[in-house]
Order: C-alpha cells, then structure tokens, then sequence
C-alpha cells in the first residue's frame, strides 16, 4: 500500500486495500473524474478504504480543495468499474481516478465549490507532468460507463477546466430546435452515422443502426460533458456540429475535404 504520496499537493494519505496490479504492463494514458456521490468526505474515504466496498480512487478532493492520497498512480485503483473507451475495456488498468467530494445527483446536486475545481484543475496539470494523458484523455467516469454512471454530470465544469489547461473541450454549438433529431428507437443511417462518429471519439458504442437504450445513454453522457446547456438523451444538431469540431480540433486531425 501506499507510503508516500506521488504529488507534493497531498495533504493527507489514506492507503486503500483495494488494489492490484496494473494488467497486461499497461500505463495511465487516461484520467477519470468523478464525484463521490456521498454525504461527507469522512464517509467518502471510508467507503473507498472498506474491503468490503471493493472500490478505491487514487485521490480523493475535498469541498475545500484539500487533496488525499490513498492509492499509489503505479497501482490499479478500482474506480471505474465496467468501462469502455476507445477500444480498452480494462479502464482501471490504463487510468488516474480522481474522486470528487460531492453528494450527487441524488442528493440535491449542488454545484462544485470553486476551491475544489481549483485543487482538481492543478492535480490535473500535477499528473500530466508524470504520465503520456492526452487532453482528450481528461474524461468524465459517464464517459467510459455511459449505462450506469452519471458522474460528475452536467454542472461539473469542464469548459473552466479547459481554459486552464486540463482536457479536451471546444465552445458547443447552440442549443436550437431546428434540424434532424434523433431519438430512442429511430433507426437508420443517420443513427449509423452518428455511432460511428461518438466511437471515433473513443465512446463504447456500437453502430447498429438503431438508438436504442444503450446509445442513448452514451448521447446523454456526451451531452453532460460536451453540451451542459440540454441533457434529454436525443441526438440533435447542435450535439452533432459540437461532435465534429471536437474530432476537428484533436491533435493530429488531418482535414481531408
Ligand atoms: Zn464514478
């Protein structure tokens, strides 16, 4: 277990058991945000020390922006759970987890203090001068579990965190209600077409043709991390044109047209 932190922006360390080794001599090319989902920080740590729980973050950051280590970033964290993200299913063996002190949907969903998105945004830069984690690496955990997370979530704010530096973030095109929409149980090319591109971007989704549940949620989670201002599941022309100048603007994007 962890005896000594990896960043000199640890205040505490709280080793967790729940750990392994990092698979297959796989490296962290990812970090996944997320929030705690739990009342206190108290319990969050808790809940992320208990064997029983069988869960664990490599940090964990108070409402007051107070960073604690409690599993080194060479060791696999258990906090991503079944995920996905382009092509890897063994997320926890490629990442950096980062655990948000914050009550959660559930619980009222308050909005991140700004103390806290300051200490997340400079353990961000802090880990990206350790590890090869691309911008477009910076993901939310409903980004690699569209089905059963919705961690951060659309209040978490990632625009404040790309204009310091920390992820993969274009200004989303505007909310309108005029254009092709597609919802739950439309079928056909369109939808192919749109699978293909949410998997070009590294989400877990396959092009079957129809937006049934499991595509659905995927367009929710990019809708919470890409385009905050309407998360309704439907696939519009807004969410489209901010898809494809996110794939425009990743590094190495050639323009073939
Ligand atoms: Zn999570």
């Amino acid at each position: 277990m962890i005896d000594e932190p990896d960043s000199n922006l640890v205040a505490t360390l709280h080793p967790s058991p729940n750990i392994d080794e990092r698979r297959r001599g796989l490296v962290p090319v990812l970090l996944i945000l997320h929030y705690t989902g739990l009342p206190t920080l108290e319990r969050s740590i808790e809940v992320l020390a208990d064997p029983r729980c069988k869960v664990s973050c490599h940090y964990v950051v108070g409402e007051d922006g107070r960073i604690i280590q409690m599993v080194a970033e060479a060791a696999r964290a258990w906090q991503a759970g079944v995920s996905h993200w382009a092509g890897e299913s063994d997320i926890n063996s490629v990442s950096i987890g980062i655990e948000i002190q914050h009550p959660g949907h559930s619980d009222g969903y308050p909005d991140f203090p700004p103390a806290q998105m300051i200490a997340v945004r400079d353990l961000c830069l802090d880990i990206a001068t350790r590890h090869p984690i691309p911008q477009a690496g910076i993901l939310a955990h409903s980004d690699v579990a569209p089905a059963r997370k919705m961690d951060p979530g659309e209040k978490f704010d990632w625009r404040w965190l790309a204009a310091a530096g920390v992820g993969h973030w274009v200004p989303p095109e505007l909310v309108g209600d005029t254009g092709p929409r597609l919802a739950l149980g439309d079928r056909g090319e369109a939808v192919d077409a749109m699978q293909r591109r949410l998997a070009d971007y590294g989400y877990g989704i396959a092009a079957t043709g129809e937006l049934d549940a499991a595509s659905a949620f995927v367009v929710t989670a990019f809708q919470r991390h890409f385009r905050p201002a309407r998360v309704d599941g439907v696939w519009d022309r807004s969410c489209a044109r901010t898809l494809e100048r996110l794939i425009a603007a990743l590094p190495g994007h050639r323009n073939v047209a």
